[in-house]
């Protein structure tokens, strides 16, 4: 299959194979970015730690080109796990949420936060930004293991599509919002100039 940027079911292929993990170790902000760039030809199929060696396979597969070991300069591939936020230390910043790509925090201003394991993607994206260092990341447990990969990425897929309409919906309005009042300042200043 040629690798074309003009063939966007090639991206879409290539997304699929991807595990939505949406960590951007790859050095791409997600898995469609990265996907983009195969596609584009400007990044290799051994990027993805957390696709492994099986992701490496499946990309060669689709593209028919040959199969090499994971880039290690991108990181390790792990055991699958989620994150888990030590409550009593939490002071209820709410900085992982705002950075969790698949909405997997519970929590409001001022109150303790939780995360919704079944949801987590593993990226450990909310590790960093947290103050207090109250997240830790824990073996996947027994529900979340019964998912196969294929599965989880479907899943993980959906949650972060749906966070990203979110949050293009929410600068919208932001953005009406500020027209708005723009508005009606100017209205006022004409009113006043008269
Ligand atoms: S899961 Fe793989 S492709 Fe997706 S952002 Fe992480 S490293 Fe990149
Ligand atoms: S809870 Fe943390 S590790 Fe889990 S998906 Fe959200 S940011 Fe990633
Ligand atoms: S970043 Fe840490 S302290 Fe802040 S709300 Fe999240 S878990 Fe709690």
């Amino acid at each position: 299959m040629p690798v074309s940027p003009e063939n966007p079911t090639l991206i879409d292929q290539i997304n699929a194979l991807l595990p939505q993990t949406q960590c951007g170790q790859c050095s791409f902000q997600g898995c469609r970015p990265y996907a983009e760039a195969i596609a584009f030809g400007s990044a290799d199929i051994n990027q993805c730690p957390p696709g492994g060696d099986e992701g490496i396979r499946d990309l060669a597969a689709l593209l028919n080109v040959p199969c090499k070991p994971l880039n290690t300069e991108f990181g390790v591939h792990k055991p699958a796990s989620v994150a888990f936020i030590i409550e009593q230390d939490c002071i209820g910043c709410v900085k992982c949420i705002a950075v969790c790509p698949v909405d997997a925090i519970l929590g409001a201003a001022k109150f303790m936060h939780t995360v919704i394991a079944a949801e987590c993607t593993g990226c450990e994206l909310c590790i960093a930004p947290c103050p207090v260092d109250c997240i830790v990341m824990q073996a996947v447990p027994g529900n979340a293991a019964e998912l196969n990969q294929a599965q989880k990425s479907a899943q993980f897929k959906r949650r972060y599509d749906a966070r990203c309409l979110r949050k293009q919906k929410q600068e919208v309005e932001k953005a009406e919002r500020a027209q708005k009042k723009k508005q009606a300042l100017l209205k006022q200043l004409g009113k006043a100039g008269r």
